[in-house]
């Protein structure tokens, strides 16, 4: 197995003291002691220290957060748009060796009756009706299936491509790359080229979960270690792949470690940028979800998750630390619309995607489950009701459409009641912006 090491200098492990504290490049600099003058600080556009991420987290109230949160969102996505995604989750294959423990979504056995492989005539009935309904992204990820060799990969990835240009396609988390790494011998960085060559656009970021591996080893001892989530990312911005950074809260983990994660965010932003120009373009975060998993069956059960506040508190403070990554995004599957409405005033300029599909936090209990996607007339009511004017991006960020504040432009939207039958290999999005216009 070749998987290549941390080289590069965002990557090092930063010296910890005793207690797990990762400073990073705030290490040595000196930090304000008063919530006020650190608040103030991110007013003028300062950036704040691990110390002081520290002081606001344990001291500061929801509102006052929340201002500083705003005001570092108007410093970087100035405005009053909040954008959304229309793009579909689709997933491969539910085979996984890799047992996390928070994980509901994965078979083990291959021979389970609930694993599966899906075909690519699955697959492709998937795009086309992601096509039709207006989306432009879809988003694959899987488990860690042993059986399947590289070539499988390169050749979905391929076929995606050629015969449905008009997608975008974001796949495979850093741990799926290591798994090709695996399988094919290959470096990450070659994995990753020969993946952008036969078409994919960008990685989701997945897998992300607490970037401090006292947590990682915990509760996903056999999957992929922070250094090495951090490296995939880094060579995929040297290739100018889209990536997003993701974090879950919830794993009785410490603030130190949640300051951890986001200090090892903010480091890899500053090389990337520096080296490529490119990093990540959004931060999402998360409450876990233990419903039907191991950790729903452990001693601590009722010690896992995090309460509405505590993630609205988290979203703030991750707004405010990481002054490098422009988008920040609100999760309305594990959180719900209104507590998502709310993180649009904590920071949050992005409503996330209507997720026309998603099979692993509905697993664990998230309102996917019961709801497998959101309308796009409704993330444009919260987004407006919570204040703000909806417009839909591409992955870039890119506005695709721009709406106004008048819910009556919604009436247009609904799509046609039939959608698609059997996948024909040939919609495009032309096809299916007059397949809508005509209704
Ligand atoms: S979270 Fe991903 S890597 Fe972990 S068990 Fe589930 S599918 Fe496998």
């Amino acid at each position: 197995m070749a998987i290549s090491t941390g080289t590069y200098p965002c990557h090092r492990t930063f010296a910890s003291d005793k207690n797990g504290y990762y400073k990073g490049d705030s290490a040595n600099l000196p930090s304000l002691t008063n919530v006020a003058d650190i608040l103030a600080k991110v007013e003028d556009g300062g950036r704040i220290t691990y110390d002081e991420a520290m002081l606001l987290y344990q001291e500061a109230d929801l509102l006052q957060l929340g201002r500083a949160a705003n005001a570092r969102r108007q410093q970087l996505v100035p405005g009053n748009t909040v954008t959304y995604l229309i793009d579909r989750n689709i997933n491969y294959t539910n085979v996984c060796s890799t047992d996390c423990t928070f994980c509901a979504f994965y078979r083990y056995d291959p021979n389970d009756p609930e694993a599966y492989v899906n075909p690519k005539s699955v697959i492709g009935k998937k795009i086309e009706e992601t096509l039709y309904l207006g989306g432009t992204r879809i988003l694959m990820q899987g488990g860690h299936n042993d059986q399947l060799p590289w070539d499988y990969y390169l050749d979905l990835i391929n076929w995606i491509h050629t015969t449905y240009p008009d997608i975008e396609i974001n796949a495979f988390s850093p741990s799926e790359i290591d798994q090709m790494v695996k399988v094919s011998g290959l470096t990450r960085y070659e994995v990753l080229k020969a993946l952008k060559e036969a078409g994919l656009q960008g990685l989701p970021g997945g897998g992300g979960e607490i970037l401090d591996d006292e947590i990682r080893k915990r509760v996903s001892p056999k999957k992929q270690r922070t250094d090495g989530w951090l490296d995939v990312m880094h060579h995929a911005h040297s290739l100018g792949l889209t990536t997003t950074a993701t974090m879950v809260i919830g794993f009785r983990e410490e603030i130190r470690h949640r300051l951890n994660h986001l200090q090892r965010l903010r480091d890899l932003q500053d090389a990337s940028l520096r080296d490529y120009g490119t990093g990540f373009n959004a931060f999402i975060s998360w409450t876990v979800q233990i419903e039907n998993t191991p950790l729903e069956r452990s001693r601590f059960a009722d010690q896992y998750g995090a309460t509405p506040h505590e993630y609205l508190r988290h979203t703030a403070i991750a707004r405010i630390f990481l002054d490098n990554i422009p988008h920040h995004q609100a999760s309305w599957p594990t959180q719900g619309e209104k507590v998502a409405a709310i993180a649009l005033h904590m920071g949050c300029d992005d409503f996330g995607s209507t997720m026309i599909e998603e099979n692993v936090v509905s697993a664990a209990g998230a309102r996917t489950s019961v709801q497998p996607s959101m309308s796009v007339p409704e993330i444009h009511r919260q987004i407006r009701e919570a204040g703000f004017i909806p417009a839909q991006r591409n992955t870039s960020y890119e506005i695709v459409r721009q709406y106004t504040a008048d819910p009556a432009e919604d009436e247009a939207l609904l799509p046609p009641a039939e959608l698609p039958g059997e996948p024909t290999g040939n919609l495009t999005n032309s096809i299916r912006l007059s397949v809508i216009n005509n209704n």
